[in-house]
């Protein structure tokens, strides 16, 4: 990879040290342009005929993602989050009381949430799987749990609250095994390194544009495994994802365009296209390999400094690094590194209720290379956090 060739193809990297790619990655020069391009010609020529004009590469989005995740282009649906593409594939399946649904302890806060909606409204049941001793899901305690009532198990596969990356593989192996439908929320995981559905075995994936794939905020994406379709009944529908048949009703569209919007912003479309194939040109394998060692070598610094600790868990970690730092407040060490143009948050308890309950360390600094940034620019977030850790002793 050519660092500096990439940072000069990233405005953002000029002024500040962006890490905060678990939030929002920096838009490359190639995307920005995609997305401009496009709303110029919308300004110029009217938004219907700008669609139709760029038909063709509208159309290829679906296949670059398709290529991206590994699945088939009628499987993908295009949405303008992450959540909305989660809630498309979740609110789909039909749950009776007596029903379970098996999650983790990282499992993300709206999914939490849209569990104890549909357990309340339905009668089902949401079960916690345990974590192992390295903190990832426990996938000896996942296999003993599933059974006959197991409707759905909902992982995150990376949480928005740290490093872990949960065994997702292990637990598509099980899953498979047991006949049981898996959705993978893949927000923080795709773009930030491989993330294949063949290989992991799951039956729903969401991601979102914005984050390591380092597209526009506003745009996501589902992926439903065509045999898995029969088992979903979409829980909205709309002239985009139905045909009209007369008095008879309407026909679901073929695939996964079914769970899909008629209106988007193509312009966000274009340009999540745009970062899609930049990340295949760049290589995932290359990408993860680069991320996730900028992850360990700020982990590692952060664990040298006296009074910080870290706090990823899992065996296998990856570029999301979190931190504390002993009788400060998390607060004022996230504005200490923002005074020095160190972008970065902090975890949000609400955002993950279980691991908040199970832990209580939250919340957290929270740090996220992406393949872009430096040593160097690690090197100065661990030297401003290592002074406000000084500061307080
Ligand atoms: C950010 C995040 C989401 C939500 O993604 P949106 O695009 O904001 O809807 C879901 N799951 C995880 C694990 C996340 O980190």
């Amino acid at each position: 990879m050519d660092i500096d060739a990439l940072r000069e193809d990233t405005p953002g990297t000029a002024d500040r040290v962006h890490l905060n790619n678990a939030g929002a990655g920096l838009l490359s020069r190639r995307t920005l342009k995609a997305m401009t391009t496009h709303l110029e010609l919308e300004a110029a020529i009217g938004g219907y005929e700008a669609a139709d004009r760029e038909r063709e590469r509208i159309d290829a989005t679906y296949a670059n993602i398709a290529r991206l995740v590994g699945g088939r282009p009628d499987e993908i649906a295009l949405f303008d989050n992450s959540t909305h593409a989660w809630n498309a594939a979740f609110y789909s399946i039909a749950f009776a009381p007596g029903d379970r649904i098996l999650t983790g302890r990282a499992e993300y806060g709206s999914n939490v949430l849209a569990y104890f909606q549909v357990a309340q409204r339905t009668g089902a049941e949401v079960v916690v799987v345990p974590d192992d001793a390295s903190g990832q899901l426990d996938t000896a305690a996942l296999a003993d749990l599933i059974d006959e009532r197991t409707k759905l198990v909902g992982v995150s596969h990376v949480p928005t609250s740290g490093g872990l990356v949960n065994p997702a593989v292990e637990i598509g192996r099980i899953t498979r095994a047991a006949g049981v439908p898996f959705l993978l929320d893949a927000t923080q995981s795709v773009g930030q390194f491989p993330v294949d559905v063949t290989e992991i075995g799951c039956d729903m994936l969401t991601a979102t544009g914005r984050k390591f794939l380092r597209g526009p905020r506003g745009t996501g994406f589902l992926w439903v495994r065509s045999e898995a379709l029969e088992h979903l009944d979409p829980f909205v529908t709309e002239i985009g994802a139905a045909t009209w048949d007369g008095e008879r009703g309407f026909t679901w569209h073929d695939g996964a365009r079914r769970f899909g919007t008629w209106e988007m912003s193509y312009s966000g479309v274009l340009g999540l296209d745009a970062a899609v194939r930049q990340a295949l040109a760049l290589g995932l394998d290359e990408i993860g390999q680069r991320a996730t060692a900028l992850g360990a070598y700020l982990r590692d610094r952060l664990d040298a400094l006296p009074g910080v600790t870290t706090h990823d868990l899992g065996s296998t970690r990856c570029a999301i690094v979190t931190a504390k730092v002993a009788a400060v407040p998390t607060s004022e060490v996230a504005a200490a590194l923002a005074r020095q143009g160190v972008n970065v948050t902090t975890t949000f308890p609400e955002q993950t209720q279980f691991d908040t309950e199970h832990r209580g360390v939250h919340p957290l600094v929270r740090l996220s290379p992406h393949y872009y940034n430096t040593e160097a620019e690690l090197d100065r977030a661990v030297e401003v956090i290592g002074a406000v850790a000084r500061a307080a002793r």
